[in-house]
């Protein structure tokens, strides 16, 4: 059985402690490969590693770590099927979303920085006659870089490559859940001549391995991607250390959808709004608010259409909705399910495992399912539950729809459907969330802010931002009249 190795100073290496996880294929329920079991001592050696490659790579001309970045870019995108077929395997997630989603975006994100970097400029502030300020901003060091089961590569990635475009060293721990694409990222890092040292990739558990990276004192800058409970744990450890924190944590996204939208494109992207990734995707919209006049309607079309879409081995490039990435997952999205029951709620299709035959016949699949008749506070539309799984509810008035898009603890994401440019505007404005969508859905600029508000996280990644989050800024004044 194929045992995945650590990163380490340029080389694949095995865990000191010599002891490896079960890593699942979720589509089957099986065992398939072995994840090294880090700890300290691992994460130790990354941290050595880093300390020693910095001073060299936080010099490197902005043009050399761009080429490195570019030609890590371009082996991601040599390699798309293998990695594709990896992530799918690794995940559950169909195959055709691999590779039209994934691993371009894995592609994208080295791309994006690794030119972004190349047009990244600092300010100046002139004071009249008196003096000039100008912001030097410096790499900070030793980057953490900690992400999630959801988008393996495309999430990883997103964190180290403006970390280490800007000039840092970097110590990563992908999801214990999902680290195939990982592991083969480090191959092409080797393969591209990233210097030894500048990225390292240290697998495990994230009381073992990530932990110990949020609480390391030589890691001054922690990038974290995940839930919202891991989230606060790791802010409680890291804020009396002063660490430069960028938080990336849970959602329970609104859809709200208003009667004057263009229905079709509405209603077409609404199915994959909720079901894209079998609704693991952070910036799903779980709850779906629908003005009363076009709420039987929708009901209708949606739940027929979530009742066509048909759970396959993600493997087959015709399967738009794979397994769900663990057992343990499964098993929490069915607690909410009966939870939802338990509150009232009447399951209108799904709402249960399905077992697929031959193969996946121990495969963990859950039916695209679709919940009415809950109120807008219970739990069930105030926890995430980051499944297949929505609510449709219906609103009055754009004032209550806002009050129950508002009324959760998270603040990650919000779609609105309306023709009516001004209402679109003004609702836009009112939404505590970090992103809004108007008449679409994960329509990504790399350029824009990306993150939440309340307990979907702290500060943004994309664009301009993730290198100001991977820089330290230092004002340098100097009189120019004595
Ligand atoms: P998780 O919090 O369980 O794990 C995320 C990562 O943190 C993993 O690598 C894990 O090993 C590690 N970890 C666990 N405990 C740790 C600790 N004590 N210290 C340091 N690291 C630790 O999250 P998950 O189940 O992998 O991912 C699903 C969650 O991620 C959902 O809540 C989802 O909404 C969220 N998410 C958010 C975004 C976003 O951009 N806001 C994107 C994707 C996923």
């Amino acid at each position: 059985m194929q045992k995945l190795q650590n990163y380490i100073n340029g080389q694949l290496t095995d865990p000191i402690g010599k002891t490896y996880i079960d890593n699942y294929d979720p589509s089957v329920g099986k065992v398939y490969s072995l994840i090294p079991d880090s700890d300290e001592r691992d994460v130790q050696l990354a941290v050595d590693a880093a300390k020693a490659a910095f001073p060299a790579w936080s010099v490197t001309p902005k043009d050399d770590r761009a080429a490195i970045l570019l030609k890590i870019s371009s082996l991601i995108d040599k390699n798309l099927d293998r990695l594709a077929k990896a992530e799918s395997k690794d995940n559950g997630k169909p195959v055709s979303l691999a590779r039209t989603v994934d691993i371009p975006r894995a592609s994208a994100n080295f791309h994006f920085y690794a030119t972004g970097i190349l047009h990244y400029a600092s300010e100046a502030h002139a004071m009249e006659d008196t003096a000039i300020n100008y912001t030097l901003r410096n790499p900070v060091g030793i980057a953490g870089c900690i992400s999630p089961w959801n988008l393996p590569l495309y999430l990883f990635s997103w964190k180290i490559a403006p970390a280490l475009a800007a000039g840092n060293c970097v110590v990563a721990k992908p999801s214990e859940i999902t680290p195939m694409t990982a592991f083969l990222l480090s191959e092409l890092c080797i393969e591209a001549g990233l210097p030894p040292g500048v990225l390292n990739i240290v697998h495990g558990y994230g009381h073992k391995v990530g932990s110990v990276i949020a609480a390391h004192p030589e890691i001054p800058l922690i990038s974290f991607t995940g839930g919202t409970k891991t989230g606060a744990e790791i802010a409680r450890v890291a804020a009396p250390m002063f660490k430069k924190l960028s938080l990336e944590l849970g959602g329970k996204n609104p859809n709200i959808i208003f009667a004057d939208c263009d229905y079709n494109h509405m209603l077409a992207t609404t199915m994959r709004s909720s079901f894209a990734n079998q609704g693991q995707i952070c910036l799903c919209g779980s709850r779906i608010l629908v003005e009363r006049s076009l709420y039987e309607k929708f009901k209708t079309d949606f739940v027929a259409k979530a009742m066509k879409m048909t759970v396959g081995n993600p493997a087959d490039e015709k399967t738009k909705m794979g397994a769900i990435v663990s057992k343990q997952h499964m098993e929490k999205i069915l607690n909410c399910i009966e939870l939802a029951k338990e509150e009232g709620g009447k399951i209108l299709c799904g709402g249960e495992r399905v077992v697929l035959q031959g193969e996946n016949k121990d495969g963990y699949f859950i039916a695209p399912t679709v919940i009415e008749g809950l109120p807008y506070d219970c739990r069930t539309n105030m926890e995430e539950i980051f499944g297949p799984v929505v609510t449709i509810m219906p609103f009055d008035t754009e004032e209550q729809a806002l009050a129950y898009a508002n009324s959760t603890p998270y603040g990650l994401s919000a779609t609105v459907w309306t023709e009516n440019l001004t209402r679109a505007h003004r609702l836009s404005g009112k939404l505590h969330t970090g992103i809004v969508w108007v008449n679409c859905w994960l329509l990504r600029d790399l350029r824009t802010p990306f993150g939440g508000v309340k307990s979907s996280g702290v500060g943004r990644e994309g664009g301009f931002e993730a290198l100001h989050f991977f820089t330290e800024p230092k004002n340098i004044c100097i009189q120019i009249k004595n």
